[in-house]
């Protein structure tokens, strides 16, 4: 009998979709995908998730439940780490226990934890799955590399050219690429004239320079990678001002925003909040009194 694999979209799925699709695929293991955020989902994850939870773990939790019957394991990675000497939401940490206890499923799920600033614990943890699902050790292995090297060669981030105004959309990847949780914050961007960059388009090295100065080395990765290429851009004249996408409740954006707000003084900067309340009316304010504000800007 085929197994069946299960692949909830939303969360660090934004990030490394390449890798994952390849990884699968390569094992020749059959999957089913829930990658789309639609009401529905979103209800899903509203109705199974805890309440405090913000709303992309609300989302992650609607996928996992939209595919709870469907498959015969569900994939929850655990991740504990991205970078070197860097911590993640510790809600990260704790993802599978959160969505078993919210969707009701305990059994087959696959959720080793990930540390992906060692290569061997990262190469040993795709092992793992691939034993758990009954596939060789070479052919797992030789997956892995391939999914690593599509991944590595994939274009990463927005980086619009030819608009009237260009700004850093700050935010966490599935905030930003999820456009129904974001009410498709880029294409009303868009027609505004307003063309943006995000984080993944600022090298590596750029954005940690523009970290250095702290008291202390800030130590989560989401934030050095918004912080250092907000500053970044905006010290170096690329950008026109900051849209920053950010869920209620997410500790690790109030603290960058305002971080980022006070560094980069007199700019134009629009943080957009978003939950399941949100409403569409409210944003669509605020995105027209920020794009006249940049042309106010443009023409003075
Ligand atoms: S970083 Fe913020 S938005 Fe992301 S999962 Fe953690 S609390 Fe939620």
């Amino acid at each position: 009998m085929e197994i069946k694999v299960g692949i909830p979209g939303g969360l660090l799925y934004y990030r490394y979709d390449t890798f994952i699709n390849t990884f699968f695929d390569e094992l020749e293991i059959d999957t089913v995908y829930s990658l789309e955020t639609t009401k529905k989902i979103l209800d899903m994850g509203v109705n199974c998730c805890v309440n405090e939870a913000c709303l992309p773990m609300k989302i992650f939790h609607g996928h996992a439940l939209n595919l709870k019957n469907q498959c015969d394991f569900l994939f929850i990675p655990r991740i504990m780490r991205c970078e070197k000497n860097e911590f993640i939401c510790p809600k990260f940490c704790g993802l599978p226990e959160m969505v078993m206890s919210g969707i009701k499923r305990y059994d087959n799920v696959i959720s080793y934890p990930i540390k992906m600033n060692r290569p061997y614990d990262l190469i040993n943890h795709f092992i793992k799955i691939g034993k758990s699902l009954n596939v060789k050790e070479y052919k797992t292995i030789s997956a892995f590399q391939k999914a690593v090297k599509k991944h590595n060669e994939k274009k990463k981030g927005i980086h619009d050219i030819g608009y009237k105004h260009n700004v850093f959309l700050g935010g966490h990847p599935y905030n930003i690429y999820d456009s129904y949780a974001n009410m498709n914050l880029i294409d009303k961007l868009h027609s505004y004239g307003i063309g943006v960059i995000t984080e993944e388009c600022v090298d590596y090295k750029d954005k940690e320079e523009e970290t250095k100065g702290f008291i202390k080395k800030p130590y989560w990765v989401f934030f050095k990678n918004n912080y250092g290429a907000g500053k970044y851009l905006a010290d170096h004249g690329q950008i026109d001002g900051i849209v920053y996408i950010s869920s209620f409740s997410c500790g690790i954006d109030s603290i960058s925003v305002e971080i980022l707000k006070n560094n980069v003084d007199h700019f134009p900067f629009l943080v957009i909040k978003v939950d399941e309340h949100t409403g569409e009316a409210g944003i669509d304010t605020r995105i027209e009194a920020f794009a006249d504000m940049l042309e106010r800007r443009r023409l003075h």
